[in-house]
């Protein structure tokens, strides 16, 4: 084996596609000619660094503590159990894989200019590129719809982040996103009887128990940082949860409420709010 040859193996040599023979041909001439040896050397860390970074950007299964992370005081968890439902999960994915197209759209251009012969990695770098794109320029446009959706609503500045996959149809998604609007500027208010009115009865009689819980009007002023889309979850509660920032207790940081909201004849009451980290 002369050096062309061995420079035209080397990625085979490298990704272990050689037959034997081949391979320990190879070896030899690297053990004995230290110009394939260094270009050997470049290759393997090349590919080695697409392979990390074609890993890094594949949408990883993660908890979903990125985007809510547990109660700050467990003896105020509710007596429902399983309120953080499969679709957080799917939103932190999809969240992930936003970030990622995002991240990821420049690697390709700058990756083709090696003059190394890696074309396997690069077409997959380059395949999930345009796959995260796509999927990237799909949930923009969500949001933009949802973001003016909202705005029309509330006449309050929310912006909204797509995280459910459901279908649930906009006048829901409207009516659970105006109630937990209207319940949360109760709270700022110190309106103690429009909170109730906005609630279950189960809530009703919670509120009543630890009123303390659910009042803010030592707070000052409330602002909407974020509010996620409308999830359903199996006992068909409606899911959302708002991050909030104020003028006195939350100026410099956010904090959020989560929210569970229940048909009820023909209004949606909150069933249940829970303050989150
Ligand atoms: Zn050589």
């Amino acid at each position: 084996m002369n050096c062309h040859d061995v420079r035209e193996t080397l990625e085979g040599y490298i990704a272990g596609d050689l037959a034997d023979r081949e391979a320990s041909e190879v070896a030899r001439h690297l053990d004995a000619c230290p110009a394939c040896a260094a270009a050997y050397e470049e290759t393997r860390l090349l590919v080695a660094e697409l392979k990390d970074l074609s890993g890094a950007f594949r949408p990883v299964p993660l908890d979903a503590a990125a985007f809510v992370s547990p109660a700050a005081s467990p003896e105020r968890r509710p007596r429902r159990r399983s309120w953080r439902p499969a679709w957080v999960l799917a939103a932190a994915v999809l969240l992930v894989v936003l970030a990622g197209a995002v991240a990821v759209a420049t690697v390709p251009s700058v990756a083709r200019t090696v003059p190394l012969p890696v074309g396997a990695q690069l077409n997959d770098l380059q395949q999930q590129n345009e796959l995260m794109l796509e999927q990237t320029r799909a949930m923009e446009e969500r949001v933009r719809t949802l973001e003016e959706r909202i705005k029309s609503l509330t006449g309050d500045d929310v912006n909204v982040v797509p995280t459910s996959e459901q279908e649930i149809p906009d006048e829901v998604t409207m009516a659970v996103q105006q109630v937990v609007i209207q319940f949360i500027k109760a709270q700022y208010a110190g309106d103690l009887q429009r909170l109730k009115e906005l609630s279950t009865p189960a809530l009703d009689a919670r509120i009543d128990e630890r009123p303390e819980d659910y009042l803010r009007d030592n707070a000052g002023t409330v602002s909407f940082a974020q509010m996620t889309d409308v999830g359903i979850d199996e006992n068909g509660l409606y899911l959302t949860f708002v991050r909030l920032s104020d003028t006195k207790v939350f100026s410099d940081s956010q904090y959020q409420e989560n929210f569970a909201v229940e048909k009820s004849g023909d209004r949606y009451l909150v069933e249940y709010m829970e303050t989150d980290a």
